[in-house]
């Protein structure tokens, strides 16, 4: 688990690597920008909050997977630019799927990982690879 987790977060962290800040954030210097999960969250119930409730819970979740497919198929046929589209897009209804489920993801992802792998217990991961 702790490896799985690794390995996604390098691999987003890759993706993401030659990103920059985002262009509304770029047109208003003085908008801030979400800073930890709370805030993108947060940002993400204001903008789909309201049409998400409309959608309901099920539909959200079946985005989330949609999305994660789409991910998969960027990334298989190498398309770089939209596995970045796709992977905003999965995280966006990830978090719209917390939203709806009123599940406070950063204090859970805290509460399990505090700074260590959820597993070993160690802050770096010593579990066998699998
Ligand atoms: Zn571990």
């Amino acid at each position: 688990m702790g490896f799985a987790l690794t390995a996604v977060s390098a691999w987003i962290a890759d993706v993401f690597r030659f990103g920059t800040k985002p262009k509304v954030y770029e047109k208003d210097p003085k908008a801030k920008c979400p800073t930890n999960l709370k805030e993108w969250q947060k940002m993400f119930d204001m903008i789909y909050g309201p049409m998400n409730k409309a959608c309901g819970l099920q539909k959200c979740w079946l985005h989330v997977h949609e999305e994660l497919c789409e991910v998969s198929g960027a990334y298989r046929l190498g398309k770089r630019r939209e596995l970045r589209n796709e992977l905003a897009d999965l995280f966006a209804w990830f978090m719209s799927y917390c939203n709806w489920q009123e599940l406070p993801l950063g204090e859970i992802v805290l509460n399990l990982y505090d700074e260590r792998c959820d597993t070993c217990g160690k802050e770096k991961c010593r579990c066998p690879m699998v």
